[in-house]
């Protein structure tokens, strides 16, 4: 994922920052030091006051990254492929590249995090008690308190039941199950995502009016929730579309090849500059001998373009940019959407049908929205 620093792994799964994770530390940081702490415990020093606030600080980030790991452990249980976990200004996103395949394994996903935030806030609440019992003082007590008010809120937060939070989620399960129907189920449940996104924008708005500026972070997730909630629903569309399509009712035909005996030179006047293509397959007597893209001549230097030929520096074909017609293209998804490649060849009987990219993707799916369109409205 780019805009973001690598942390480490958790469960196997990449744990990133996003930078804007930085930004939402330092605020909450500020905010125990210099305003929530000193009100809850009025009397301490400065310096205190910023080690509680720093350490609190980073305690609720493991608190989110514990909720999205869990997340992450029952998608992948139930053999969800889990790109990786990033933490970024509303907390924390499991970034998925699949949806769950049945309505049970998506309520388990999705109820499991709500119930690891309420277990943490109950833990945190049970020190604090227990803090005050024994007389531990404020440098435990005060952070315990706050820190099981904190989970607690994210817990409950996250059951309502708007998707694309936690608590839409398991509506749209349950929409599922009784209907059997995903598309009907997240259209239920981002219609309550809307809803709630534009109570929430609503209220941050009125919150000045009633005398609490803090409301106007409101609109900020309200802002969130609507985007998210409207593309949650179009990539259920997109997929649904795609549905027992093969790959050879989308594909390219036909496409574009190079000979491996032109020169680099050659390659570059007449194909690069020429065709907004990145990659060619590499064709001679009708069977692909590899591959060849504008990266591949990035590391040859210009003085040899004359003399080096393609033959030379393209790559072989391996298996993961090769297709046959009859694949799916739903199983194609991880490959077709991956930066280093999104291009494959389909090949039958050693000979070169198509090329199958995600723009073919997009627009076989276009098309057949548009064309169920027309049908309805003729009808
Ligand atoms: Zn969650």
């Amino acid at each position: 994922m780019d805009g973001g620093i690598k942390i480490g792994k958790i469960f196997g799964i990449d744990v990133s920052l996003d930078y804007s994770w930085f930004l939402i530390f330092a605020l909450i940081t500020f905010a125990l030091t210099f305003t929530v702490f000193p009100q809850m415990s009025p009397g301490l020093s400065l310096a205190t006051y910023f080690a509680m606030g720093l350490i609190t600080s980073l305690l609720f980030f493991g608190s989110v990254l514990f909720h999205e790991a869990m997340h992450s452990l029952i998608a992948k249980r139930n053999g969800l492929n889990i790109e990786d976990i990033r933490l970024m200004v509303f907390g924390g996103v499991s970034e998925l590249t699949e949806e769950p395949h049945s309505p049970g394994v998506e309520f388990r996903m999705a109820i499991v995090g709500p119930l690891s935030s309420i277990v943490l806030g109950g833990i945190s609440l049970g020190i604090f008690f227990i803090g005050r019992g024994l007389n531990l003082g404020p440098f435990i007590n005060v952070p315990a308190f706050w820190l099981g008010y904190i989970n607690l809120l994210l817990g409950v937060f996250n059951l309502l039941p708007g998707f694309p939070l936690d608590g839409g989620r398991v509506l749209r399960s349950a929409v599922w199950y009784f209907t059997g129907s995903l598309k009907r189920a997240t259209s239920v449940a981002s219609g309550f995502g809307k809803g709630l996104a534009y109570t929430m924008i609503l209220a941050g708005i009125l919150g000045p009016f009633l005398g609490d500026l803090s409301l106007l972070w409101f609109v900020l997730i309200g802002w969130y929730l609507l985007r998210a909630a409207d593309s949650g629903y179009r990539q259920v569309i997109f997929e649904e579309t795609l549905e027992g399509i093969k790959v050879d009712q989308a594909m390219t035909r036909d496409p574009e090849t190079v000979n491996p005996d032109i020169s680099i030179e050659q390659m570059v006047k007449d194909y690069f500059m020429q065709h907004n293509w990145l990659v060619y397959p590499v064709v001679e007597d009708g069977s692909v001998e590899g591959i060849i893209s504008i990266d591949n001549i990035k590391d040859v230097p210009r003085r040899s373009w004359k003399r080096k030929r393609v033959r030379d520096i393209m790559r072989p074909i391996s298996t993961e940019f090769v297709t046959t017609p009859e694949t799916e293209i739903s199983n194609l998804m991880p490959k077709l959407n991956s930066k280093s490649n999104g291009r494959l060849l389909i090949i039958k009987g050693g000979r070169l049908l198509g090329i199958l990219t995600m723009t073919d993707v997009n627009r076989f799916v276009i098309r057949r929205l548009k064309a169920e369109e027309a049908r309805r409205s003729a009808a």
